[in-house]
């Protein structure tokens, strides 16, 4: 199993519009953010977590060709907003994709992509997805799969375990529930959307606390923000915990 970071960036991307901060203006590509995507990658199959507006643009950076599904944890617009790119995917395997995730982002996605049901008569392609809700354990090429409620803010949305690796971003409380099923990780990505608590995302020092609970081997932190230089905080942690990079490469 391989696991690539496609995007560790909050909803605006690093750089924001318009900033100059420090780390919006940094030469250095480890400070440049796409919106958060994964792919997990097993027996020659690719499994894509979210669709980020930057769909296309992650995948010609990061040489992504083939998605065999996708996995939604939640339907905000930086985790759905490039749907509409898996067309090419569609066309390079022939294949429908099926997009799995829980009642609400599959009511949802009805709703923001009514074309894609009800495709125009003038023409203009749509993408091939087959919807479905997750189940809370199941196998897909051949890696074990089970979706998990986190709290973000108010909205419940998924995390994924694939294996011994855990994908949970977009939350500030993890149920017991999950709490439980998060345990014996190798690796650990995990949401950080700054320095300071926010309403809806951990903040870093609350991520660190709740990786230490679960005791995993190696966290990476995602969902970053500006407020994150990936040098200067990387050393502000400890080497087993660090801050995620887009293209980040994690084999098993
Ligand atoms: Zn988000
Ligand atoms: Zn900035
Ligand atoms: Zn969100």
């Amino acid at each position: 199993m391989q696991v690539k970071i496609l995007g560790s960036g909050t909803s605006h991307g690093v750089p924001m519009i318009g900033c100059t901060c420090e780390v919006c203006t940094s030469p250095n590509p480890r400070n440049h953010r796409f919106r958060p995507s994964i792919t997990v990658e097993n027996e020659g199959h690719t499994i894509l977590v979210d669709t980020t507006p930057e769909l296309r643009m992650q995948s010609l950076t990061f040489g992504l060709n083939r998605v065999d599904a996708v996995l939604i944890t939640h339907v905000h617009a930086d985790h759905i907003f490039g749907l509409d790119d898996l067309r090419r995917f569609n066309d390079l395997s022939g294949e429908v994709i099926p997009v799995y995730g829980d009642k609400n982002a599959v009511d949802e996605i009805r709703r923001i992509f009514p074309y894609i049901f009800n495709p125009p008569k003038q023409g203009g392609g749509t993408p091939k997805i087959d919807l479905r809700l997750v189940p809370d354990s199941f196998e897909l090429f051949g890696l074990r799969i089970d979706s998990l409620t986190v709290m973000h803010g108010s909205l419940p949305v998924l995390a994924y375990r694939f294996n011994n690796f855990a994908y949970v971003t977009d939350t500030n409380h993890i149920p017991e529930a999950a709490m439980e099923k998060l345990t014996g990780l190798d690796v650990l990505v995990l949401d950080a959307v700054r320095y300071q608590p926010h309403s809806t995302h951990f903040g870093l020092w609350e991520a660190v606390a709740v990786a230490e609970k679960l005791k995993a081997r190696r966290v990476l932190f995602t969902h970053l923000s500006h407020h994150f230089e990936h040098d200067k905080t990387n050393s502000e942690l400890p080497s087993h915990m660090q801050l995620a990079y887009d293209g980040q490469t994690i084999d098993f």
